[in-house]
């Protein structure tokens, strides 16, 4: 009614953009976000009164002209209005279809990083128990996956061992390195910059020179997909100085003589002929973190978008654990985690295909059985195919060009793949399903852009259009909804309830400010519905009813119910056993996550021929990635006022000097060309990168970035190879 409308909600929330997962009081009319403000420092842990740019003023989503409001069923080529009941049924029928004819295994699901742990858990309960496939994944696949490979391998739990505030924020020394923190996580990359003001040390390795960068003691700029020789190298100058951990490695940690037999040959030379890195930087950064009692080691997509992405990640760990900085305040191993919910949603809630919920491995028969008890269906017990992997598998689509053969990519054995070496039984690879011995023919994708987001977008829009059946529930009509047979309308994190973990495992509640338009419903709701149409009756009350199933079935969430978050302004960490149970502000105090309780050093070494970064027919090399105004595929940003004043359009950054060899000019538009697609976009000639290295962001339709990337993909967690494109570029003049 028009007097509901008119009633003003404030809504205590979690900010709906990075995994900082700062809060504040969101105010809501109706369907509109009025605005933000602080909220009581007691019950902002991450961030106190601070937000960014993006969680002040990035809500002009929620009440944009453009949302989906009522479903969408495809008839004759084109979209027309359908009603829920319609809708649903259309889609239980053609997915049942599908089943009957080609087996549960042709169906595919990806859930969403951006909803909540609820409705992820029911996203991936949708696929195992309702379709019974084992192809459900998400997003994290395409930015952290690799960190959880190597995590998984060497520590335990693939995720953040420490507090935001507490550990990054006062810690004694930074090694920071693929992160452009200041951009892509704002509030924590202030609180770096503060500790740093008041004395810690930062050094920060990139090949483009970010904000960050600028607070450094000692910034080295490194080429791009090198960082195992640097950091191998560090790690040799740090054990032939005598510099380690001594008593930590040798009661904390295994493996340490096969660490040091790996890096010896990484000397100082090496070191500087493969990345670039001065002998004089590579010792200054390896003595003083070695010396520091804490440190924190900061990365993000730099170090895990390449198709050694879990080689990368190894290395740094490794280090972490030779200086004895796991598993105490103030230190510890940093993913920034980039989705709200890419911990939780991404992971924690098992829409992966190696893991049920709470990591618990997919062929584990115990695990299995108590599913099984609780669910009444056994969960499908193979590894499915991960998303990167989904669309090679759409049968009549060609293969993607990647420049070339994977087998020319690795010689010998991935690190870590002999298992009692790593001491987990799956860290992610497995021989089971592959693109080639799997059809997926019909796709179910919950608030996934993949027509964007995907490495070589012309692939997967062709896999998208090649699909029987493709299902999409989505806030807009996005690049991906585009190609649906049905579109159904989704609310957004401001219109709903239920919890979301920050990048620090830290659970947290969203609430609702806005009333959701048109007919648009809830994941919950909507997975809920549709479940219940193909013969599962799931029968939640509320979102709280799924959570009691979480704890039940998800140890490490054992004790995070909605009630005490109500009651608990800090929120709960994982792991949080039961309900007496305080949560773990920081892992591996006493025991790392092995049966032994020792941390594993899983050496790394660069693959034995790294991909070019540069051929005579693709000079430069291009890397993509974030800025501070827009959000991943821009489905949010693009349609927000603040954002789109600030950076309207995609563009390219170049060096002055390749800008003066090519004839660009600031501001003109240029063609950039990769073997896989082109590109015009803006020149934005300034000196972040080196001459060589060329940056696009991944937010823009007119200049998609991933029309120019490979599909390239690391063996071990199948994460993309987004840092690493040989391209040229060619001026077109001012228009
Ligand atoms: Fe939101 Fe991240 Fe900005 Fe905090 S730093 S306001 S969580 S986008």
């Amino acid at each position: 009614s028009t007097a509901r409308k008119r009633e003003l909600t404030v809504a205590d929330t979690t900010c709906t953009y990075c995994g900082v997962g700062c809060r504040f009081e969101l105010y809501g009319r109706g369907e509109e976000i009025l605005g933000v403000r602080p909220a009581d420092p007691d019950r902002t842990p991450a961030n106190d009164f601070s937000t960014c740019v993006k969680g002040k003023f990035g809500y002009d989503y929620v009440g944009s002209d453009e949302r989906l409001t009522t479903p969408l069923v495809r008839e004759d080529g084109e979209f027309r209005e359908a009603s829920w009941d319609e809708a649903l049924d259309l889609v239980a029928e053609r997915l049942t279809e599908v089943r009957e004819e080609h087996g549960a295994d042709s169906l595919a699901v990806t859930s969403s990083s951006k909803s909540t742990n609820e409705a992820n858990f029911l996203a991936q309960k949708f696929a195992r128990q309702v379709l019974g496939t084992p192809h459900v994944d998400n997003c994290t696949r395409l930015c952290h996956s690799s960190t959880v490979a190597a995590l998984k391998q060497t520590v335990g739990y693939g995720a953040m061992t420490n507090r935001i505030n507490e550990d990054v924020g006062e810690t004694d020394c930074y090694l920071i390195t693929g992160s452009n923190t200041t951009e892509s996580h704002p509030v924590l990359a202030t609180r770096i910059v503060q500790n740093v003001r008041d004395g810690a040390d930062l050094f920060v390795f990139d090949p483009r020179k970010m904000t960050v960068a600028d607070h450094a003691d000692q910034y080295t700029r490194t080429r791009p997909g090198t960082d195992i020789a640097w950091l191998n190298g560090m790690m040799r100058h740090i054990v032939e100085e005598d510099l380690y951990d001594e008593a930590f490695v040798e009661e904390r940690t295994r493996q340490f003589d096969d660490l040091v037999e790996t890096v010896e040959p990484y000397t100082p030379d090496l070191v500087e002929e493969v990345s670039g890195v001065p002998p004089a930087d590579l010792e200054r950064a390896a003595e003083t973190i070695a010396r520091s009692e804490t440190c924190v080691y900061g990365w993000a997509m730099g170090l895990t978008q390449h198709s050694h992405g879990t080689r990368n990640a190894l290395a740094i760990a490794n280090l972490a654990l030779l200086c004895g900085h796991v598993g105490k305040p103030r230190s510890g191993l940093s993913p920034f985690r980039g989705q709200n919910n890419v911990q939780g949603g991404g992971g924690d809630m098992g829409p992966i295909p190696n893991n049920l919920p709470g990591y618990q491995p997919v062929d584990d028969e115990d695990v299995l059985d108590r599913f099984e008890a609780s669910w009444g269906v056994r969960p499908p017990d193979r590894v499915g195919l991960r998303i990167t992997d989904m669309f090679s598998a759409v049968p009549g689509v060609e293969e993607t060009v990647s420049g070339r053969s994977e087998a020319d990519a690795y010689g010998g054995d991935e690190p870590g793949t002999d298992e009692e070496d790593r001491g987990t039984e799956d860290p992610g690879a497995d021989e089971g399903y592959t693109p080639e011995n799997t059809d997926v023919r019909g796709m179910y994708i919950v608030g996934e852009n993949p027509a964007l987001s995907e490495p070589d977008v012309q692939h997967a829009e062709e896999a998208l259009e090649a699909l029987d059946l493709l299902v999409v529930q989505e806030l807009f009509m996005t690049e991906t909804a585009e190609h649906a047979d049905v579109v159904l309308p989704a609310a957004s994190m401001a219109e709903k309830y239920g919890t979301v973990t920050n990048t620090e495992r830290r659970i947290q509640l969203v609430r609702p400010a806005a009333e959701s338009p048109g007919e648009a419903r809830t994941d919950v709701a909507i997975l809920q519905d549709l479940a219940g149409r193909l013969g599962f009756d799931w029968g939640y009350g509320s979102p709280d009813d799924v959570m009691d199933e979480i704890n039940e079935l998800t140890p490490i969430y054992g004790g995070v119910t909605h009630e005490r978050l109500e009651e608990r302004g800090e929120g709960l960490q994982w792991p949080c056993w039961d309900e007496d149970h305080p949560g773990t502000p920081y892992l591996y105090e006493d025991e790392f996550n092995f049966d032994d309780g020792l941390a594993r050093f899983v050496p790394s070494e660069l693959p034995d021929e790294l991909y070019p970064l540069a051929t005579e027919e693709y000079p430069f090399t291009l890397t993509t990635g974030r800025v501070l105004y827009h959000w991943h595929t821009g489905s949010m940003t693009r349609r927000g006022t603040a954002s789109m004043k600030q950076v309207p359009e995609s563009f390219v950054t170049i060096h002055p000097e390749a800008a003066e060899r090519l004839g660009v000019v600031d501001d003109e538009y240029v063609s950039v060309e990769s073997r896989q697609g082109e590109v015009v976009v803006r020149a934005n000639v300034e000196e972040t990168s080196g001459p060589d290295v060329l940056f696009i962001p991944m937010h823009f339709v007119h200049g998609a970035v991933n029309r120019l990337t490979k599909e390239e993909l690391d063996p071990l967690s199948k994460i993309p190879e987004y840092k690493v494109t040989n391209v040229r570029v060619r001026p077109l003049g001012r228009e």
